[in-house]
């Protein structure tokens, strides 16, 4: 079986071909056959046969929810009542959840199915999923690549068909990044479009929810469900939400802008060049204007972003002392032997080259020097992009400048990893929304994602947008 959208389980419920709880035992069918991706740190197996077992009674009596027959995976960085929570770090060992995320919550009261927690790179850091302290996730397409990060597990489980849909985080893409490796569709809304409550936070300024489906309009309607105001969430936006998952036609014409300057980095893979072109040109082609536009902030995108999230990185991980949470080192003699050694044991290397970047550029000789400058220049990247937001319905760039990358190809070369998110950064840094599409394929199979942002607010016209835009996937065969 591979279902690619909600409506068609549905259909199949409707027509009495299959419940909800077939369908989850075929999703851990699934699960257990790939165990060797990684992807999941843990099933709740029997939770999500009763789950499904409530929700088919539920559909028998009509009284079901939106998300019925929705089988979802959560990144482990959402907090789930009762169940581990470990941010894929062994400095989290034996904490478990006392709430649920409000995301998570909403998607419940909806019953979506919940059918474990996913594997990712540890507290968020990282774009390929090689930072778990639980081993890296593998890509389905290709086991010796990654399938991105951080949210890898995420996007690998409903790359192999493991659960319809995943969520996420998106600090600086970890949602698109790996939707791209993965040919899934990955989303991340507006900052501060959905509660954070119940999220472990990495770089609080970036932090976002976001979404992995096959289908533009599942991702919609999960976003319908989770987005809007919580009492739990002083950041979240009072903005009614739209119902996104109604409203996906596109009519009229669009303006759009792509980024030469994104277009002619060197970095860039030709075939996703390329690939990218290829949907620019049948946009032109039916009517849309399509034109280029200059964004002098291209080099300073990466470095801004490492200097805000890793100070902010460096104070959220404050609270992670032996004391509060689950792991303490035993190797301790005295108070500030348990805080050093608890930190050094419990941390991976690269939260830990995080904690010493952001300590660094927050530090009193240094701070107006690195910090000072990194919020002006992100202020300029902002203003820049609204401009050009202003200008522009869409702006229209590649995802990743290359595609899935071999398992250790950039391990020992941080700054390698950290160019992999020159097109992500962008969207967190301004707040807006913005969602990788699967645009084919490269040479070796391997998938290439497409990236569409839109001003803040704007995910009703991205969606329809997007559902529009699945149209021009290329016919291949692979
Ligand atoms: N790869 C980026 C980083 O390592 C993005 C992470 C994220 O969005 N959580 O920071």
């Amino acid at each position: 079986m591979r279902y690619t959208s909600l409506d068609a389980i549905r259909e199949e419920i409707g027509r009495g071909a299959l419940t909800c709880q077939a369908l989850v035992e075929q999703y851990l069918q699934n699960i257990s056959e790939k165990r060797h991706l990684n992807a999941f740190l843990e099933v709740f197996e029997e939770e999500a046969r009763q789950q499904a077992a409530e929700v088919d009674a539920k559909l028998q009596a009509g009284t079901a929810g939106k998300l019925a027959g929705m089988v979802i995976g959560i990144k482990d960085v959402l907090a789930y009542e009762g169940h581990t929570l470990q941010a894929a770090s062994q400095i989290l060992n034996g904490f478990k959840s006392l709430f649920t995320a409000t995301a998570v919550q909403r998607l419940r009261a909806e019953d979506a199915i919940i059918i474990g927690r996913q594997n990712c790179d540890e507290f968020a850091m990282g774009g390929s999923n090689e930072n778990s302290s639980f081993g890296p996730t593998l890509n389905d397409l290709d086991n010796t690549r990654v399938p991105g990060g951080s949210s890898g597990g995420s996007a690998a489980a409903v790359q192999a068909n493991l659960c319809l849909a995943s969520i996420g985080s998106d600090t600086g893409g970890s949602v698109r990044q790996p939707a791209a490796y993965c040919g899934v569709v990955g989303m991340k809304p507006t900052y501060s479009r959905i509660s954070r409550y119940g999220l472990v936070a990495y770089a609080s300024s970036f932090d976002q929810i976001g979404v992995m489906t096959h289908s533009v309009e599942d991702a919609a309607l999960l976003l319908e469900v989770m987005a809007g105001q919580d009492e739990f969430d002083a950041t979240v936006s009072q903005r009614p939400v739209p119902a996104y998952s109604q409203n996906l036609s596109f009519e009229g014409k669009a303006r759009i802008g792509f980024i030469k300057d994104s277009f002619d980095s060197p970095g860039l893979n030709p075939e996703i060049k390329a690939a990218t072109q290829a949907v620019l040109d049948a946009l032109q082609a039916e009517g849309h204007t399509v034109e280029g536009v200059d964004f002098p902030f291209l080099d300073y995108i990466v470095p801004t972003y490492y200097i805000l999230t890793t100070a902010e990185a460096s104070s959220n991980l404050g609270r992670y002392d032996g004391v509060r949470y689950g792991f303490r080192s035993e190797n301790a003699t005295d108070l500030a032997s348990m805080y050093k050694k608890t930190r050094a044991e419990g941390f991976g290397k690269e939260v830990q080259r995080r904690i010493l970047l952001g300590t660094f550029v927050l530090s009193a000789d240094y701070y107006d020097a690195y910090y000072t400058k990194a919020q002006q220049v992100r202020r300029l990247i902002k203003e820049k992009t609204d401009e050009l937001l202003s200008q522009y319905d869409f702006l229209i760039v590649p995802t990743t400048p290359t595609t899935a990358f071999k398992i250790g190809e950039n391990t020992k070369d941080p700054l390698a990893m950290y160019l992999e998110d020159i097109y992500t950064v962008q969207a967190n840094l301004a707040g807006i929304p913005a969602i990788s599409l699967p645009m084919g394929h490269d040479s070796q199979g391997l998938p290439i994602g497409v990236q569409v942002m839109t001003k803040a607010f704007g995910e009703e016209q991205l969606f329809a947008f997007s559902k529009h835009l699945m149209t021009h996937q290329p016919q291949e065969t692979v």
